[in-house]
């Protein structure tokens, strides 16, 4: 009995699933989490010892790699002066004009600490601001739990939306409408109906949370100007593509301008960060100047915002996002080799530090094609990279990430990896 199996058992008698999210505990792939003592640069070592190239990243925020000396310096050092004072401190300042210097639209920002608080600060903010109540998100889009973004349309419909969760008041959800990502008339078909009543539309400019799909050309501008046309707002919900993507995020990238967007996962460097940002006549709609409710008790920590700002410095090192890049396309362009090798229908997509892995024909551009990629390929894949040292995330449906700290090496090592795996998939 391992070492992990053991911490498992432990974990499930005294917290909901044994996990504290989700997706960690491996029902996408079958089999059991496996428990993690400690990071180093591109890899994670297990409770049993044994050492993983990480692809996962923390789902996001370890664009550096696990534990960099910079990062824990700062960590260190901030954490010596207090944990917490509740009161303004410098610090969050100086985060803010560091992201408001690589995202030049977030004129001001308001901190909060995860992604779900940011996207449920933006909402609430553009339905204040609008005085309307209906939001339109896509299919396979993920913003954290709040009640309204927990909705998708029944089996491609465009429709009003359904609950994804119990608990979900269908009132609410009724408010949520549900449209095809990289399809723009799906849009225009809702604004076509709603288009008075819709506050904005939240989107992910990179889709991460139904694997890795970037959008079409022209995608984000038809957003744009439909939003214009009605006076909607558009979120552009960078928690994953922000800092990610491109120093500036996926703004940047596009060359769009969003009204509002929303941050996590890098901004706090492995830390609990989120943040919401926009011009400030947006912004300044919210309390203590406006009316719109927000707070948080520990919303702009010191300790975290240390670490936010400690990462977001080493993300202007020249060439930072060219290698970053390089790495993922490297990664993505051997496996894809490889899988032809082994004669498999192999697909992927790279997006600066993101990836994204199907077992399809490809090219994947809408939620249906990941839908119709092959889930029990990809089980056999990760478990069988998993026994040879390589940790990609426990799910389909996951993008991948790289860090600063994948080597070459690294990359030509899970290459090799997956090149076992895939002639195994492949059998006699
Ligand atoms: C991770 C994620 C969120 C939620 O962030 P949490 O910190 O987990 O609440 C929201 N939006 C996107 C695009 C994400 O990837």
């Amino acid at each position: 009995m391992t070492a992990s199996h053991r911490a498992f058992m432990r974990a499930r008698s005294v917290i909901a699933g044994g996990v504290n999210s989700p997706v960690r505990a491996f029902k996408g792939v079958g089999g059991e989490p496996i428990f993690m003592q400690r990071g180093e640069g591109a890899y994670l070592f297990d409770v049993d010892g044994r050492r993983y190239i990480d692809y996962v990243g923390a789902w996001g925020p370890l664009v550096l790699g696990h534990a960099d000396p910079d990062v824990t310096r700062a960590v260190a050092d901030a954490a010596a002066r207090g944990l917490a004072f509740g009161t303004p401190t410098e610090a969050e300042t100086e985060l803010a004009l560091e992201v408001r210097a690589l995202m030049p639209g977030l004129e001001k920002l308001r901190f909060v600490s995860s992604g779900t608080e940011a996207t449920m600060t933006a909402l609430r903010l553009a339905r204040a601001v609008t005085g309307r109540d209906k939001v339109i998100k896509f299919e396979g889009g993920y913003h954290g739990h709040p009640d309204s973004l927990l909705v998708k349309a029944g089996s491609g419909a465009l429709t009003l939306g359904v609950p994804t969760s119990p608990g979900v008041p269908a009132a609410l959800a009724a408010h949520t409408l549900v449209a095809r990502f990289n399809d723009p008339d799906s849009v225009g078909a809702l604004f076509d109906r709603h288009g008075h009543e819709i506050a904005a539309v939240i989107v992910e400019p990179v889709a991460g949370n139904m694997n890795c799909v970037p959008p079409v050309a022209g995608f984000h501008e038809h957003l744009r100007a439909l939003c214009d046309q009605y006076g909607a707002l558009l979120i552009f919900d960078e928690v994953m593509t922000g800092f990610r993507v491109a120093p500036g995020g996926a703004q940047a990238l596009l060359g769009i301008r969003p009204d509002l967007t929303t941050l996590g996962k890098i901004i706090g460097g492995g830390l609990p960060v989120g943040a919401v940002g926009g011009p400030a006549a947006l912004m300044d709609q919210l309390l203590p100047d406006g009316p719109v409710f927000q707070a948080g008790t520990n919303s702009g920590n010191p300790v975290a915002m240390a670490a936010g700002l400690a990462t977001l410095k080493k993300l202007k090192a020249p060439g930072f996002y060219e290698t970053l890049s390089q790495r993922a396309t490297d990664l993505t362009t051997g496996l894809s080799q490889a899988a032809a090798r082994h004669g498999l229908a192999y697909a992927t997509n790279a997006v600066g530090g993101m990836f994204g892995l199907f077992f399809a024909e490809g090219p994947v551009r809408y939620y249906e094609d990941v839908m119709g990629a092959d889930v029990d390929r990809f089980r056999s894949f990760f478990h069988g990279l998993l026994g040879l040292g390589v940790y990609l995330a426990p799910s389909a449906y996951e993008a991948g990430f790289v860090s600063a700290a994948h080597t070459q090496a690294d990359i030509k090592a899970t290459v090799a990896a997956a090149e076992q795996v895939f002639s195994r998939l492949a059998g006699p």
